[in-house]
């Protein structure tokens, strides 16, 4: 608890202090975090670890990074002012955000989207997100959320630089996708769960069966990167798997 209260504390310090956190050059790119307060509390977790993370990126690769819980800031005069936006542990409920988040992505803008961001099912009603995000809906989990061995699909694309041909990444939630995203036009796929870890899970378990379970990808049609990470207080537990983030933000940001 002692824990969790620091982590919040972090988190609304962000959050109070946007004008401190937004200065520096005005040719510095500009990134627009959106996260949600009420939410599993795994989930929270991991955004207050990612604000953390993504402030460091900002100070180090010179950029500016601001932090919202109100979706209502995905708005067409809001998201001009940014270059890149990031969803942590949400993603937008109202038409008005939805079509915002469009125009943004169609205009040249960058996203960066974790884990539950992405979820969508067979009623979701959202039909340019589930062609943007690979037409793929949430398949299964893996409970409880375990490491995972990863696989690097593309080791020459700059988002994979660095990494090794596989790595073990920390404790997380890990969802297969139907169909995989691989199969969608445009998706192009970074890295893989591999297979030889299933059975993965003991209360949900993903199997063979799942298939092809890939974890981060693109849609080449657009400056945007999906990765499925993101449930937990482990994510940035890795130095290699902090590279991969690393290079993610950067690479939206046209730095690498
Ligand atoms: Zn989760």
């Amino acid at each position: 608890m002692k824990r969790l209260f620091a982590s919040i504390t972090v988190c609304l310090a962000l959050l109070l202090a946007p004008a401190a956190r937004a200065q520096g050059p005005a040719s510095q790119p500009r990134v627009l975090v959106f996260f949600s307060l009420n939410t599993e509390n795994d989930h929270m977790l991991f955004a207050t670890d990612a604000l953390r993370f993504l402030a460091e990126q900002a100070d180090r690769h010179g950029f500016r990074v601001e932090a919202t819980t109100d979706w209502n800031d995905l708005n067409d005069q809001k998201l001009a002012q940014y270059q890149m936006v990031v969803w942590l542990n949400d993603f937008p409920g109202s038409a008005a955000q939805r079509a915002a988040f469009e125009k943004f992505m169609e205009g040249g803008g960058a996203w960066l989207g974790c884990h539950v961001s992405a979820y969508t099912d067979k009623n979701s009603k959202w039909t340019w997100f589930r062609s943007f995000i690979g037409a793929g809906v949430f398949g299964l989990n893996n409970w409880p959320p375990l490491p995972a061995k990863l696989i690097v699909d593309d080791a020459t694309s700059p988002i994979t630089k660095g990494l090794p041909a596989s790595f073990i990444s920390p404790t997380d939630e890990w969802y297969s996708w139907r169909p995989s995203p691989r199969l969608a036009p445009n998706i192009h796929v970074l890295l893989t769960l591999d297979p030889s870890n299933y059975p993965l899970g003991i209360k949900s378990i993903l199997t063979d069966k799942d298939g092809d379970v890939p974890v981060v990808w693109t849609n080449t049609k657009y400056r945007m990167i999906y990765m499925n990470m993101g449930h937990g207080d482990q994510v940035f537990a890795s130095p290699i798997q902090n590279q991969l983030i690393q290079n993610e933000i950067l690479w939206l940001l046209h730095k690498n």
